[in-house]
């Protein structure tokens, strides 16, 4: 019987196919946990369709992917995934029937462990180089012990005939849908981190004028807000001053040590931005006026208590805040300019203050 070269095609197709989907999967917006979900059962039913598929390497052997998939699935996207994907494969191959349906779940299993242990192994690298895949399509071949568990009278026949063609298509494949799905995983990873650098401050840590805006709407969306929210203008007093007297340096020494104060000083679903120069935003998605104002005043005295460290003495900074809340959705301008007011207030009050504007008229 002579080997088609369309029969391979289709193989490589569905693995094309199913590293397009996994890079999907993984610019997906949901949790990581969920995404790791989704790509278990992309692999498994890639698994199950190389099944229905396989490719006929000699009379009455055939060889397909399924192993390559649940396999991938463990090393990419961890144990989770690997049991989703093991389950449709080895359901499908229990559909399918015969006498090779233990063999051939006891061969998935243990090519879904393979990968699993390969995903361990590599989890401390950024980029899988083709040595690394190298490993994992031979680690994959583990499975074909499962071949030991044949009848006898057609053990040897199998050894003999598919695994050669097995070990050869899981070692290519892994190869090829390695370099698939670490193509997809590098450049989403590196989307990831682009969006995150372009959202944020680079000085501090914090979310930028920029990242500001988008973490507001997704905070909106995301927070059921029984208490109300506030948003907060901390503005830093005379800092052209301290920046003239102990020079540029210090100044943003002084402004890191602002950035840590906020974050202590607020939970992790809080927002918290410089929007520039000294000024720090902060927005409460779902805090009570009383407890906006008390967030707001242990910011100031934070601040105020801090210091930093330069040629043996230590140099202080003090804040003025302005801070509006209300009951009812906010949109940022609105929230902002009424901070502002108040800030304004605080700066004319004698500086290092927290001034607070109790309501806001619903923008919503
Ligand atoms: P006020 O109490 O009224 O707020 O006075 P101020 O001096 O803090 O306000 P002003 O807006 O006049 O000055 C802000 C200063 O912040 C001016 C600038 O030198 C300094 N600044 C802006 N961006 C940076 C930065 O990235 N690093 C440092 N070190 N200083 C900065
Ligand atoms: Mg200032
Ligand atoms: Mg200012």
């Amino acid at each position: 019987m002579k080997l088609n070269a369309f029969e391979f095609l289709d193989n490589f197709a569905l693995m094309a196919l199913a590293a397009v989907l996994y890079g999907i999967i993984l610019r997906l917006d949901y949790p990581r946990d969920v995404r790791r979900i989704l790509g278990g059962i992309m692999f498994g039913v890639g698994a199950a369709v190389s099944m229905m598929d396989p490719l006929r390497v000699a009379p009455g052997v055939i060889v397909d992917l399924r192993s390559l998939f649940i396999g991938f699935s463990g090393a990419f996207l961890g144990p989770v995934a690997m049991v989703i994907s093991l389950t449709i494969g080895a359901v499908t191959r229990y559909q399918i029937g015969g006498t090779g349906v233990v063999p051939g779940i006891v061969a998935m299993t243990l090519a879904g462990c393979s990968g699993t242990l390969w995903g361990y192994l590599m989890r401390n690298r950024s980029r899988a180089r083709v040595r690394h895949l190298l490993l994992l399509g031979l680690m994959l071949c583990v499975g074909l012990l499962a071949f030991l568990l044949l009848p006898p009278e057609i053990r040897i026949k199998a050894f003999k005939n598919a695994a050669p063609y097995a070990a050869a298509s899981y070692i290519l494949g892994a190869l090829l849908l390695g370099t698939f799905v670490e193509r997809e995983r590098f450049y989403a990873m590196r989307e990831r981190r682009l969006t995150n650098e372009v959202n944020t401050d680079p000085l501090t840590g914090l979310l930028n004028r920029r990242g500001v805006q988008s973490g507001f709407e997704a905070a909106q969306e995301e927070t059921v807000s029984e208490n109300g929210a506030a948003i907060l203008l901390v503005d830093l007093d005379h800092f052209k001053k301290l920046n003239d007297t102990y020079g540029h340096d210090i100044g943003d020494l002084v402004l890191q040590s602002v950035g840590a104060t906020l974050r202590k000083a607020v939970r992790q679903s809080d927002l918290l931005a410089r929007l520039g120069g000294e000024e720090f935003v902060v927005y409460l998605p779902n805090a009570s006026m009383a407890d906006a104002r008390n967030i707001a005043e242990r910011i100031r005295a934070g601040i105020e208590t801090s210091s930093v460290a330069s040629n043996g003495s230590s140099i202080k900074a003090s804040t003025s805040i302005g801070g509006c809340w209300s009951l009812n959705a906010m949109d940022l301008t609105t929230g902002l300019k009424r901070a502002d007011v108040e800030l304004y207030k605080a700066k004319q009050g004698g500086r290092n203050q927290v001034r607070f504007t109790p309501t806001i008229k619903s923008a919503a």
